[in-house]
């Protein structure tokens, strides 16, 4: 509803939000809804403004769940309430958030959800980059706010954000947008579900045209499924709706819903919801789980425990979207999977110990989840140690934007036992550098866990299908090591990092050894005499770290790395092209690199105190003479200003 006079003095005015630090000014308009304030139960009130406004008070103080205009601020005292300490918004559409330079005026903290920070605190950049010319990244994003809020903090997903003596719990569930939250709390001894759009009423959500992301897609409907199962068990006895009445028979609105949307999810696709996928048995103590985008297995000894090879997201689908909207200094969004059917069906007590195939996000980006959720240990092969735990430091394909520790880790050819099971880990270059073949006997089977090296095509001349990422690290011999590794230990079941097992014989590796020489072959056909290594290493000078987080005031250490494919030693002389008033301490890094070998050298560069960046985040270049000959900005790094980061 409207104010009818506002309507007759409709005008455009500047807000000034000058009162509380930077706020930033606002355009806004003269309406405004004409509801009052309706009490749901003694300390829960909701407000019909753009959206539902949910009130959640504590004596005289107040949280806020969204926000839309901002005018349930006028209606404070009616409800008894003298300060709100927090906004907490379920996702980033205008009709939630679109009075919050009235909060950040105020000074009342907003807190955002973490995948949709940027929408909030940079909305104006968004809009500086969102094409509308050739849409078919059709997704809904164009409901962004159009100025920048001041964002106080963010929500990650499965924390719980305290309030005075209440918890709000965190749930992940995408689906209207693709950051969305519900927060569930206990409010007057019933558990409540602030659920956003997720749901409107039962066997009803507010808009269609929110879930579809990509042209012609269903995606959101596939999505919110997956979230209405998960808020399902977690028991709510109320949803509260963002549009809508409040639900007090949670489950069967939950349960009509889903139901309702899978049946119109298989009419417009022809197939299941990622919501219906499960791993199988492979035999009595290796489960596989291949529809979760990137293949995972699980090893379970006896005693219960499992071992985990690889473990990324929920589905292809849930993969495909969550990449593309994350925001440059984010991390891609995990949702819990899988787990609940190992403990039912497969008798998983723990997840003990979990290992990459290789570093690439969509076969890790659940591990810091099971790390703090489940307290499981990460084990990999060496060269990931880095690129895991400072993912800053690299520019490599699929890093996973968050770091997380990892406690044991393994040389080639390194054995170990875990349980009742042994393992040998060793190197497997090609689709990336930094990858591990490991090898162990499970009911019986030599089983090779192999990442993404090679995938079973199908071919009746029995070659398995490899890819070739530049930007992984390759060199003309990655793809060669890597099948004579398999040779050695011819493991009679491949474990791919994509699809399910596979059953392997030696003329098939044969096949592919003789099909990844012919790979080498070009690479030294094609490209110039003795610098074969050099065209198919774009990083072979890299400054590390590539991502740099600093301040005005800082000095930062950075590592020019080379590595040279000469089998002679070469002379380097590089020099950091960075902003005018930066102290750069040596001017230019002069060393030698053996033949065949890597070398690197310290250089600093003092950021002054007094000097203010153009933008948040920008790039540096590294100019290079090597052997002599002057080559120019050959590489680069990114710099980031601490505040802007997530993490
Ligand atoms: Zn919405
Ligand atoms: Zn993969
Ligand atoms: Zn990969």
């Amino acid at each position: 509803m409207v104010d009818a006079m506002s309507q007759t003095t409709r005008r455009r005015f500047l807000e000034s939000a000058a009162a509380v630090g930077a706020a930033p000014a606002a355009v806004t308009t003269a309406f405004a809804p004409t509801s009052k304030p309706r009490k749901l139960t003694d300390n829960l009130w909701v407000f019909e403004d753009t959206c539902n406004v949910y009130l959640v008070k504590d004596g005289a103080n107040a949280v806020l769940i969204d926000f839309g205009s901002g005018k349930i601020l006028d209606h404070l005292a009616s409800i008894g309430v003298s300060k709100v300490d927090f906004v907490l918004h379920t996702h980033h559409h205008r009709d939630q958030c679109q009075g919050d330079h009235k909060a950040n005026a105020k000074g009342i903290p907003v807190a955002v959800p973490a995948h949709e920070k940027h929408l909030f605190a940079d909305a104006e950049n968004f809009w500086r980059n969102r094409r509308v010319y050739h849409l078919y990244y059709v997704r809904n994003d164009f409901n962004t706010l159009t100025r920048n809020v001041r964002v106080a903090r963010t929500m990650a997903d499965y924390s719980t954000f305290r309030w005075r003596n209440i918890d709000f719990f965190v749930l992940p569930t995408p689906g209207h947008t693709l950051g969305s939250i519900t927060l569930l709390a206990t409010v007057d001894r019933r558990r409540v579900a602030f659920s956003g759009d997720l749901v409107c009423a039962p066997g009803k959500i507010h808009t269609l045209y929110d879930t579809q992301v990509n042209y012609g897609g269903s995606e959101g409907v596939d999505l919110g499924i997956f979230s209405l199962r998960r808020l399902g068990e977690q028991r709510p006895a109320v949803l509260c709706p963002s549009h809508g009445e409040p639900m007090s028979d949670a489950s069967s609105a939950i349960e009509t819903t889903a139901n309702r949307l899978t049946d119109y999810y298989r009419f417009q696709t022809g197939g299941a919801p990622s919501a219906e996928n499960k791993p199988y048995g492979v035999s009595p103590h290796f489960v596989a789980h291949y529809q979760t985008n990137a293949s995972f297995y699980a090893v379970i000894s006896d005693s219960g425990k499992a071992l985990f090879v690889d473990y990324g997201s929920a589905s292809q689908l849930h993969f495909n979207n969550f990449e593309r909207a994350t925001a440059v200094t984010d991390r891609i969004r995990f949702v819990e999977h899988s787990i609940d059917e190992l403990k039912r069906n497969y008798g998983l007590k723990s997840v003990d110990v979990v290992m990459p195939s290789h570093m690439h996000d969509d076969h890790i980006n659940g591990f810091p989840y099971l790390i703090r959720q489940y307290g499981t240990q990460v084990w990999c092969y060496e060269n990931m140690v880095d690129v895991i735990e400072n993912p800053r430091g690299w520019n490599l394909g699929c890093i996973l934007g968050e770091p997380f520790k990892v406690s044991r880790s393994f040389r080639h050819g390194e054995k170990f036992r875990w349980e009742e099971f042994e393992f040998e880990v060793t190197h497997s270059p090609g689709h990336t550098e930094y990858q591990m073949a490991m090898f162990g006997t499970i009911d019986g089977n030599r089983v090779a866990f192999t990442g993404d090296a090679f995938f079973d095509a199908g071919r009746k001349d029995g070659v398995l299908r490899h890819n070739l990422i530049f930007r992984n690290h390759v060199e003309n011999d990655s793809h060669v090591k890597s099948i004579r590794n398999l040779i050695q230990r011819e493991p009679a079941l491949i474990a791919p990092g994509h699809g399910r097992p596979y059953a392997v014989t030696r003329e098939m590796l044969l096949a592919t050894e003789k099909n990844v020489r012919r790979q080498q072959q070009f690479f030294f056909d094609l490209l110039p005499e003795g610098m074969t290594n050099f065209g198919l290493d774009p990083s072979w000078v890299r400054l590390y770290p590539y991502q740099i987080l600093t301040t005005p005031g800082e000095t930062v250490r950075l590592q020019v790395h080379v590595q040279n494919y000469k089998p002679s030693p070469m002379r380097m002389e590089v020099a950091i092209a960075a902003p005018p008033e930066w102290k750069i301490e040596p001017d230019v890094v002069k060393f030698e690199v053996p033949a065949n070998s890597t070398a690197q050298r310290p250089v600093s560069l003092a950021i002054p105190k007094s000097w203010s960046p153009r933008s948040s985040r920008f790039a540096i270049a590294a100019d290079v003479v090597s052997d002599g000959k002057y080559l120019g900005e050959i590489t680069e790094a990114v710099v980031d200003m601490k505040g802007s980061e997530s993490y």
